[in-house]
């Protein structure tokens, strides 16, 4: 039994870990002597699932014929996406008793938010900025997951990015990498907990290492070109802190990086992640992305993908059989040698010893407990506490919201309303369609008010094929419905009007060029406007929009992103003020999209930056603003917040106390996220104007206030260099403080 080395949680006993530790390793290499090269090789091959209760599927496919061959001489050490006990149970029979060696298979599966109790999409959970809350989605999912058989998720992914182009901006924590930090370790803890033998976690998988967020123009599985500090200082960090946390593997990536494809990358795996900071778990590699090798012009054919991916670190072949049937020839060759193939083994053999398989191969194998625990009520219940924490007041004019819960008139307008399926988003590989909470069931069940719902328009077409694979058709044309709503509209005292992008838009492949509101959504919103101003705009989707038109005419907008299975009682909550939105912007919206790649943190030019600035040649468009729509860092209360007596004491040569009092000056009781950020004004490489260094959460009733304190470390006030050094530069700091990355509360200090 191992014990994850965990940050944040109270020391456990040392002198037990590493006895513990000392055992397993001892274990792991008593099982390696016993093993042939081919075994050994065996371990690093994952297939896909191809199974089910009367065995391998299709029967009539040679390649499913062929991996249960493999499966059967024990040259398969992973299988991913199987679902549920029976047929792990049935998979992990044949590798325990049928193979020479009986080593047990380690299940992965991707859990990226919730596995059968879908919960809000990773980028709207970080938009609570509630730690503890993220940790407790994680912590549920992993217990789901692990009554389903399942032992491992292929997540955090904590792939910082700043373009929302990129469909899998909703499978991250936004922009920000020390935001994106805090965030992975929270979810790392989740799933792992503090004992990974324990038949209610699973290991976690940090991905994808690296810069995968950085796909060029926003398009999936594109190169990536960054420079050196952008590496080390943005993309780098959150998977550094989730290695210090104790994640048990990560995954590689499919992308280019410097025009070495991630996956055969060397320096990434091997002097970065392996050698300079320590980690001992094993790399897997993105589906299929040791073959991708070649059609990206760098691995001549698959044999030499094989070669050049084992060399570069990537432990295990997910998908590719390029290590099942190149790695034994290319070691008797002399091309690969045999320390890394011990090594690859070694390092899966400690997860799945730490994990408890070899104790007990069918300890996440028990039907009655899946029964129990699959869907519990427990975790709807917490699905529903942080679905609500999610959810960002963009826009609240006129104290539209939140709206009275008697005798009013309400339309609801928007086939994103009555839709059960878009809010599970697009990974729900175990949820069931039609699952989630509609936001008019939500609002039905107020019942002071009379709520009359009208679609409007479709957002995708009637024969649009909605399956994780296949594209929509967005609904481009069809505005047959618009009478109707608009008819509604004008006899309603307030629209509801819920757009935003269908559920499979945002996720993997799915990147747009126009991140507005798709199809005639855009047109319905102006048609009702012209009816009734008094527009609630709530919008569902899985990344920034540019709304700029919305944000210049609709009085309340709420961000709702996709929002899992409780969303519709959550968007209702907010709404009526049940719960006061808290939620904060993990991710600037644009105004338009030619502003991309667009973010808080950036890097002043030599020019004038402001609006107003008499030079010719600023740095500005001539036809569109610098500005962003909404900034990082911001969402609205039902309440208001002023902050007051900033402070700054040097406590050491480097360590700063910040101090600032927040106070509730409005009328309901409400929940704070205080920002921090510094910009360190002179360096020797150019520093952002801003940067996130801490962020606290108080909840304080009207009038109320308190003195938060926040210190500032080495941690905080240090950057890389391009050399990847961290250090720390005298000179000086600004601080600001505040309830976004707008604020412009600040003060400064010097460090000698
Ligand atoms: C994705 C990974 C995912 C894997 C397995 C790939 O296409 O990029 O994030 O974990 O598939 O489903």
């Amino acid at each position: 039994v191992s014990k994850q080395n965990n940050t944040d949680s109270i020391s456990q006993n040392t002198t037990i870990e590493v006895s513990e530790k000392v055992g397993i390793e001892r274990r792991v290499d008593s099982v390696l002597k016993l093993m042939t090269l081919e075994e050994k090789i065996g371990q690093m091959n994952q297939y896909n699932g191809f199974w089910d209760a009367t065995g391998p599927v299709p029967k009539s496919n040679e390649q499913a014929a062929l991996k249960y061959e493999h499966l059967k001489k024990g040259l398969v050490g992973s299988m991913l996406n199987v679902k549920g006990v029976k047929q792990v149970k049935a998979l992990q029979k044949i590798a325990v008793e049928e193979t020479r060696l009986g080593i047990p298979l380690i299940f992965g599966f991707d859990v990226i938010h919730g596995y059968k109790t879908i919960g809000p999409i990773p980028l709207a959970e970080s938009a609570s900025w509630d730690l503890e809350a993220i940790k407790k989605a994680a912590q549920n999912a992993a217990e789901e997951t692990a009554a389903s058989g399942i032992n491992w998720t292929f997540a955090p992914m904590v792939d910082i990015s700043r373009d929302a182009r990129w469909g899998r901006v909703m499978e991250g924590a936004g922009e920000d990498s020390y935001l994106g930090a805090k965030i992975g370790v929270a979810r790392v803890q989740g799933f792992q907990g503090n004992d990974l033998a324990s038949p209610k976690t699973i290991a976690a998988c940090a991905k994808h290492f690296a810069a995968y967020g950085f796909a060029e123009a926003g398009r999936d599985y594109n190169t990536a070109d960054i420079g050196t500090s952008t590496l080390y200082n943005v993309v780098f960090p959150p998977f550094k802190a989730v290695t210090d946390a104790g994640v048990r593997t990560f995954m590689n990536a499919f992308n280019l990086l410097n025009d070495v494809p991630a996956t055969g990358n060397e320096f990434l795996q091997r002097d970065v992640l392996k050698k300079d900071w320590g980690f001992d778990g094993f790399i897997v590699s993105d589906w299929g992305s040791i073959a991708e090798m070649i059609p990206h012009g760098y691995a001549q054919n698959i044999k030499h993908a094989a070669e050049l991916a084992a060399n570069a670190g990537s432990d295990m072949d997910m998908e590719s059989s390029a290590y099942v049937s190149e790695l034994a020839n290319l070691v008797r060759e002399g091309k690969v040698d045999e320390k890394h193939i011990d090594d690859a083994a070694q390092r899966i053999l400690r997860v799945k010893f730490e994990l408890g398989l070899f104790d007990d191969p069918y300890l996440y194998c028990n039907e009655e407990h899946e029964k129990e625990v699959v869907g519990k009520q427990a975790f709807h219940e917490d699905a529903l506490d942080i679905a609500k924490k999610s959810i960002v007041l963009l826009k609240n004019e006129n104290n539209l919201l939140p709206l009275k819960k008697d005798n009013q008139k309400i339309a609801l307008i928007g086939a994103l309303a009555n839709d059960k399926t878009s809010p599970l988003g697009s990974w729900r590989i175990a949820g069931e369609d039609g699952t989630a909470v509609s936001v008019l069931e939500g609002l039905q069940q107020y019942k002071g008010n009379t709520l009359t719902y009208a679609k409007g328009a479709d957002v995708v077409t009637p024969d649009s094929k909605i399956t994780f694979i296949n594209e929509l058709k967005i609904n481009e044309t069809d505005t047959s419905g618009f009478s109707e709503a608009i008819a509604v509209a004008k006899s309603s005292d307030v629209v509801v009007m819920v757009l935003g992008e269908h559920g499979y838009q945002t996720g993997e492949g799915r990147s747009r060029t126009n991140i507005d509101l798709p199809g005639v959504q855009q047109e319905l919103l102006e048609a009702v406007y012209k009816v009734n101003k008094n527009i609630v705009l709530v919008l569902t989707n899985g990344r920034p929009l540019a709304i700029t038109w919305a944000d210049e005419n609709i009085p309340a907008i709420v961000e709702a992103w996709q929002l899992g299975v409780q969303s519709g009682n959550a968007i209702a909550q907010v709404l009526y003020g049940d719960y006061n939105p808290s939620g904060k912007l993990p991710m600037t919206f644009p105004r338009s999209v030619g502003q991309i790649p667009i973010y808080y943190n950036y890097k002043n030019t030599g020019r004038p930056n402001g609006e107003n600035s008499d030079v010719v040649f600023w740095s500005h468009y001539s036809d569109e603003s610098n500005k962003p729509l909404y900034p990082f860092g911001h969402g609205l209360s039902y309440t208001t917040f002023a902050y007051e007596n900033l402070k700054i004491k040097t406590l050491s040569a480097r360590e700063i106390k910040v101090s600032v009092e927040v106070i509730n000056t409005g009328t309901v009781k409400g929940k704070e996220v205080l920002q921090l950020y510094i910009q360190d004004t002179f360096a020797s490489v150019a520093r952002p104007v801003k940067e996130l260094k801490g962020f606290r959460m108080v909840e304080l009733k009207p009038n109320e206030r308190q003195t938060i304190d926040f210190v500032l470390t080495e941690k905080e006030l240090g950057f890389y260099t391009n050399k990847g050094e961290f250090i720390v530069e005298p000179g000086a700091f600004k601080v600001y403080v505040g309830g976004s990355s707008e604020t412009t509360l600040s003060s400064e200090f010097t460090l000698e």
